[in-house]
């Protein structure tokens, strides 16, 4: 059965790079009928906190490989096998593949004459015992080619002569990421290894190790690293790629996962926004590309906003529930009135790209005066458009019509007209001065909602 794995280690923000090759991982393991496991790599002590941990673990929630997948094993935590590691390390030691070795860089730099040639070998044959200080090497192959066969980049050939004898265990019998990764996999059965593409010189190392483990290598399918509009590649320094700022933004999940998914890999066609359980049934690790993958933000602001388009209204309106309330709305709880937002709500759906924008969208619904920005009232204000006399012909007009968006329309353009304004402009000044803002929703339905003595009062505030 195919088993695939993640294996993040938990030393940061958890990366938009790794909730991709969470997801590759997942849909090889969901169209086989195979497994996922979830393995955190916290090895390093010095790097990893508890709180990185839980941050993985809650992205993973998030985009649902933890909740909705029944094929979810996990997670395991790489730190409770090191006895296991140290058992592989002293194996291949007994085994003659490894040995211990004395040489600090400065020896090996005066010998070589270089600090680029790596590892000279020198301790290979004098048959150290294992002691304090002494690091144990993997004994590489001198001769011939260590082929590692990748599903993504096809065959990549690494020269045994240009591989050093490299380290499994450091001088305090610590074992090495590169032999806990293969014995961890080894140990859970793992059929296939998808991960980023800079693990790719580690796959030379592992091709080895594992065979000398008694174990047949897996399958390997590095993925493309992911660049920014300059084509550098994403940095936690550089770019925003914690995948909890997306969410924290209102990006939805499934569009969020659905944009992941397009990383280097596509359905086909032109299509591109599909469901989960479509991508799944087409997804083929062997159609996915090599050439490194442009992270958009652009476009996933544009996948996120017909995701929402696409939603319920009633979805919706819950969906927006953590941007409604303290401490991220503006207003006072009590001043906010939910079935006057969900009569908002399908105004707004269509216009916000992100959840946290519909917080600009209704506040004028809900604080008691509209937000005031000097330059949307300059913009709106700016004389050439009669804004004042529409504003008092607008205000005397609505003492007679109906309070219906229909009728509010009517009575702007009669206004407007008188002044030689089509609507458009027309509708400037009004709306800066009952909703503080030079866009929004429609805006007679607007004040339709928002109710005729509120109306009225923001339009006498505009003129004092
Ligand atoms: N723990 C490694 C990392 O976070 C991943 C190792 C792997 O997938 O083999 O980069």
């Amino acid at each position: 059965p195919v088993r695939v794995r993640f294996a993040p280690s938990p030393t940061g923000m958890f990366h938009v790079g790794g909730a991709r090759s969470a997801l590759f991982n997942w849909a090889v393991a969901e169209r086989a009928g195979g497994i996922f496991v979830l393995r955190i790599e916290d090895t390093d002590a010095a790097r990893n906190r508890p709180e990185w941990t839980e941050g993985i673990i809650s992205a993973l929630d998030w985009i649902g490989v933890t909740t909705r997948s029944p094929i979810f094993e996990g997670p395991y935590f790489q730190s409770a096998y090191e006895p296991q590691h140290r058992a592989a390390a002293a194996k291949l030691h007994a085994d003659g593949r490894a040995y211990y070795c004395d040489c600090t860089r400065e020896d090996v730099q005066a010998r070589t004459g270089s600090e680029h040639k790596g590892y000279d070998g020198f301790c290979r044959d004098r048959g150290l015992e294992a002691a304090p200080g002494r690091a144990l090497r993997f004994r590489t192959p001198d001769e011939g080619v260590n082929v590692v066969d990748d599903l993504i980049r096809g065959r990549v050939e690494f020269p045994n002569d240009a591989m050093e004898d490299f380290v499994i265990a450091r001088g305090d019998g610590s074992p090495l990421y590169v032999l806990a990764n293969a014995v961890d996999d080894i140990e859970q059965r793992i059929t296939h290894v998808i991960r980023g593409e800079e693990h790719l010189s580690n796959a030379a190392r592992q091709q080895l190790l594992w065979p000398a483990l008694g174990a047949r290598p897996p399958v390997w399918a590095h993925l493309p690293v992911i660049v920014n509009e300059k084509r550098q590649k994403l940095s936690k320094r550089r770019d925003k790629v914690a995948l909890e700022s997306y969410r924290d933004e209102g990006y939805l999940a499934e569009a969020m996962v659905n944009y992941l998914m397009l990383l280097g890999w596509g359905p086909g066609g032109d299509r591109e926004i599909l469901p989960w359980a479509e991508m799944v049934r087409l997804f083929d690790l062997s159609d996915v590309n090599s050439a490194s993958a442009f992270f958009d933000e652009k476009k996933l602001r544009a996948f996120n906003g017909e995701y929402i388009r696409g939603l319920t209204v009633e979805d919706f309106i819950e969906r927006c529930g953590p941007w409604l309330q303290a401490p991220v709305a503006p207003w006072k709880p009590s001043d906010f009135d939910p079935a006057v937002f969900a009569q908002a709500a399908p105004l707004a759906q269509t216009r916000v790209a992100v959840l946290s924008e519909i917080t600009a969208n209704v506040d004028f619904l809900f604080l008691p005066e509209p937000v005031f920005d000097q330059a949307s009232w300059d913009k709106a204000m700016a004389g050439k458009n009669s804004p004042r006399e529409i504003l008092s012909g607008y205000l005397a007009r609505l003492g007679t019509a109906d309070w219906t968006a229909d009728a509010l329309k009517t009575a702007l353009e009669e206004v407007g007209a008188e002044h030689g304004l089509k609507l458009g402009k027309a509708q400037a000044p009004v709306r800066v001065a009952v909703t503080g803002r030079t866009v929004g929703l429609p805006l007679f339905e607007s004040l339709e909602l928002l109710g005729a003595p509120r109306v009225r009062a923001r339009l006498q505030a505009a003129l004092a």
